[in-house]
């Protein structure tokens, strides 16, 4: 019998959703074992039935529910509570998800703050009050799904790489154990390390130094160039089999898409000493609070009076 799988996305880009549609030949091996029963991105689906005449919000009973996304408001808590209900297995699925993603920057502002900005203060909108019928009130912050409800499994990313999802798809399909490594980027990155660094930090914008298609060996390693890269404090994996990490193959800094190394780990702490240990000053960082916190700003990392430091 094949396996029903339920998808949601709560507060997303729609990257990993893409993603999901992008896992190519690995799918098409997997599909003869899966039945979507819901997924929005691709099949309409209506949360109160057809013609809204349900009472409540409801989603099918599923085997495998994937959820992407944070929790930024009422709707998202209230539709991971039914995915949670509904689906015997919940896998989180990116880093908005997981550690609160991109959205999760909105907990340096209090909710009254941001609606100032959105409603009142762009100079492309004349100000109005936020409105509060018939939309979904804001949460006070943003909250990771497993801070909502349990959540079995977690793959990060931004977006999830698609191999990292077949993997742990067909793991489950095989009953076998889907393990994230605990292990930095820099453990798989191939670039040249001296120890040493250059003495100042230099401005994103720069660019790094190599050659065009020179081989990644001979190229220096970024933050040894200058480049603030938060591979030291950044969990491995977005490489796939290929083992070379993502932005690093691309010949840009890694932005600390995965989330800490392990569960717990702080990574602002672990990209100070990174940092101090070839001798850079981590103070000279601009907005450091949210650049060493850029994905992961939910379970409390991200707090209003640290967006005013
Ligand atoms: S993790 Fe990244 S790609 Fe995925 S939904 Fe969030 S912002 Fe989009
Ligand atoms: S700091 Fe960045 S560039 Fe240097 S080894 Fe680590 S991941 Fe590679
Ligand atoms: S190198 Fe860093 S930012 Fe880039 S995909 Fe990998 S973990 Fe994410």
């Amino acid at each position: 019998m094949a396996v029903r799988v339920a998808e949601e996305w709560l507060a997303t880009c729609g990257g990993c959703e893409v993603t999901l549609l992008d896992v190519g030949m690995p799918l098409l091996d997997l599909l003869p074992s899966l039945e979507f029963v819901h997924m929005p991105v691709i099949m309409d689906h209506k949360y109160y039935g057809q013609t809204g005449e349900q009472e409540g919000l409801e989603i099918p009973e599923a085997d495998v529910g994937l959820i992407s996304g944070s929790v930024h408001n009422k709707e998202n808590r209230h539709v991971a509570e039914e995915m949670r209900k509904k689906c015997k297995t919940l896998i989180a699925v990116g880093s908005c998800a997981n550690y609160g993603g991109i959205p999760g920057m909105n907990n340096l502002f209090t909710v009254a703050e941001i609606a100032k900005v959105v409603y009142q203060d762009t100079p492309s909108t004349d100000a109005a009050p936020m409105p509060t019928n018939e939309i979904p009130g804001l949460e006070d912050r943003v909250y990771a799904v497993s801070e909502v409800v349990k959540v079995d499994l977690k793959i990060p990313g931004c977006p999830t790489p698609p191999e990292m999802l077949a993997e742990a798809l067909t793991c489950l399909l095989e009953g076998k154990e889907f393990k994230l490594e605990e292990r930095s980027v820099c453990d798989e990155c191939p670039l040249k390390r001296e120890k040493k660094a250059v003495t100042f930090i230099k401005r994103p914008l720069e660019s790094v130094e190599f050659i065009p298609g020179q081989p990644l060996q001979e190229v220096r390693c970024f933050m040894e160039q200058g480049f603030f890269c938060q591979g030291p404090a950044t969990r491995s994996g977005c490489g796939g089999s290929e083992k070379v990490p993502r932005c690093i193959k691309a010949y840009m800094p890694c932005r600390g898409c995965f989330g800490p190394i392990r569960e717990g780990a702080n990574p602002m702490v672990d990209m100070m000493g990174a940092l101090s240990s070839i001798g850079l000053n981590p103070r000279e960082i601009p907005d450091r609070v949210p650049t060493f916190n850029r994905f992961i700003g939910a379970q409390n990392r991200l707090r209003p009076s640290m967006g005013r430091r």
